[in-house]
């Protein structure tokens, strides 16, 4: 069975179709419960040597409270991509646990961790990952339908949204239309618009001109702390990690703390 991800446009209808809609009155209000990673471990087959996989996490623990602010970085294919994956449902890691309150996440099947990621799960990501043929209300209202709700009052709950990142002028407008900063606040709102538990940003200023990238990164702050939803983001940009309330680095698998003397 194929994983269905929201990122991926050709898939929609293979989602719409997976899930049966769900009524409006029995869509809960996000679960205060953390994540908790434990001793997770990913390993990956190594073409080179196959005697040797590798080993991309190693024994991992990690806890991410309601409305706490994690930074992410690490040099490129240390596995900060790969550790967001397994946080966001999207792979089983070789070992260790994955658990959301007392819902352990690792061992759902792929249908139930699509749907679980859907109702609790914000993710943003550096290209923005808009659908090209959706106007920006029907991009930030796509989630919701996904999960049962009405067209119309699935456009009816982006618009609060579209007004808080400032966006009400081009609610019609397509992507290809948008500025870079507009892109990434509709992929922001549409993050948003399931009112998520934990929102997961994989470098969203890293395609943005510095300008535009700070106004993003104080968006997504505000915004995290507005809706009170966890928030953890990968940045290569120190300036941007340090605004974090924890800093994490990633090195050999392992997860470090950065303190802010290693920042300066
Ligand atoms: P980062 O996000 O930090 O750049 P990734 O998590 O994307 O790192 O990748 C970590 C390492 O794992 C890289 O060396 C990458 O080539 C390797 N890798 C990622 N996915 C796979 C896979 N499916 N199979 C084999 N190697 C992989």
């Amino acid at each position: 069975m194929t994983t269905v991800s929201l990122s991926d446009p050709s898939q929609i209808s293979t989602l719409k179709d997976r899930f049966s809609p769900m009524p409006v009155s029995t869509k809960s209000t996000p679960a205060l419960a953390p994540l908790r990673l434990i001793q997770v471990s990913q390993q990956y087959d190594n073409l080179a040597q196959p005697e040797k996989p590798l080993q991309i996490l190693d024994r991992v623990d990690l806890s991410i409270s309601a409305g706490q602010t994690i930074a992410l970085s690490g040099p490129s294919g240390c596995g900060k991509s790969t550790l967001l994956q397994v946080i966001a449902g999207n792979l089983s890691p070789t070992e260790g646990e994955v658990w959301w309150g007392d819902e352990r996440i690792d061992t759902l099947n792929e249908d139930e961790r699509a749907r679980w990621r859907l109702n609790n799960i914000g993710m943003i990501f550096q290209d923005f990952r808009l659908f090209p043929h959706l106007s920006a209300i029907d991009n930030i209202a796509l989630p919701l339908e996904l999960l049962g709700h009405s067209p119309q009052e699935s456009r009816e709950a982006a618009i609060p949204l579209l007004c808080q990142l400032k966006l009400d002028h081009r609610a019609e407008h397509r992507p290809d239309t948008l500025s870079g900063g507009e892109r990434q606040r509709v992929a922001l709102a549409r993050a948003l618009v399931t009112r998520p538990t934990l929102l997961i940003a994989d470098e969203p200023t890293g395609n943005l001109d510095q300008e535009t990238a700070e106004q993003v990164e104080q968006l997504l702050l505000n915004q995290a702390s507005v809706h009170q939803v966890a928030l953890l983001y990968v940045t290569h940009d120190l300036r941007f990690a340090s605004r974090a309330q924890q800093h994490w680095g990633l090195h050999q698998g392992r997860l470090l703390q950065r303190t802010f003397t290693d920042q300066r």
